[in-house]
């Protein structure tokens, strides 16, 4: 049996047509070095809960003190509970021990996702709703973005904590 640990990846990182727009985002680090460290589990959870491809843009709008994903389609649709259901059926169903999330989507972003107002204005930035969802369900969990991926320092940080990490 492989004792390689598990790790939850952005399904377009690892070169999925998962985006809105039917492209990738692969990365050669992700696909070539992470791939041998690890057993890779991709997600795409814009796929996942039931949006297809291509599909319209999705984004975070500001509602109150809450942070809700919305559809841009007329009328608009509220993914916000879809997205949090998944994100915890995704956590109950696999064992991981860390996440390499897309930087900036309303779905995998960590903090640097945008978040509009009614008007659309941009508000601030804060977590797609799959990755807070995640982070807040299994606190500690080692995570790396896609912008992190090429500082050799962060890499490797990621690497030691994923393999120091009781999953
Ligand atoms: S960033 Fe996340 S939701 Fe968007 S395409 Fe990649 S895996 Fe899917």
């Amino acid at each position: 049996m492989s004792c390689k640990k598990s790790i939850a990846v952005s399904a377009c990182l690892l070169g999925h047509k998962v985006r809105y727009d039917g492209q990738h985002q692969a990365n050669l680090i992700v696909v070539q070095d992470l791939s041998v460290l690890f057993n890779i589990i991709p997600v795409c959870p814009e796929m996942e809960i039931g949006l297809g491809v291509p599909r319209e843009k999705i984004e975070l709008h500001q509602q109150g003190d809450d942070i809700r994903l919305l559809s841009t389609t007329q009328p608009v649709v509220d993914l916000t509970a879809r997205m949090l259901a998944y994100a915890q059926r995704f956590v109950e169903r696999h064992l991981f021990a860390g996440l390499v999330l897309k930087d900036k989507s309303p779905s995998c972003g960590v903090g640097n996702c945008k978040i509009w107002d009614k008007h659309g204005h941009m508000q601030h930035h804060a977590d797609g709703i799959f990755a807070a969802t995640i982070m807040r369900l299994k606190p500690g969990l080692p995570m790396l973005q896609s912008n992190e991926l090429g500082v050799e320092s962060a890499l490797q940080s990621f690497v030691q904590r994923v393999n120091a990490y009781a999953s």
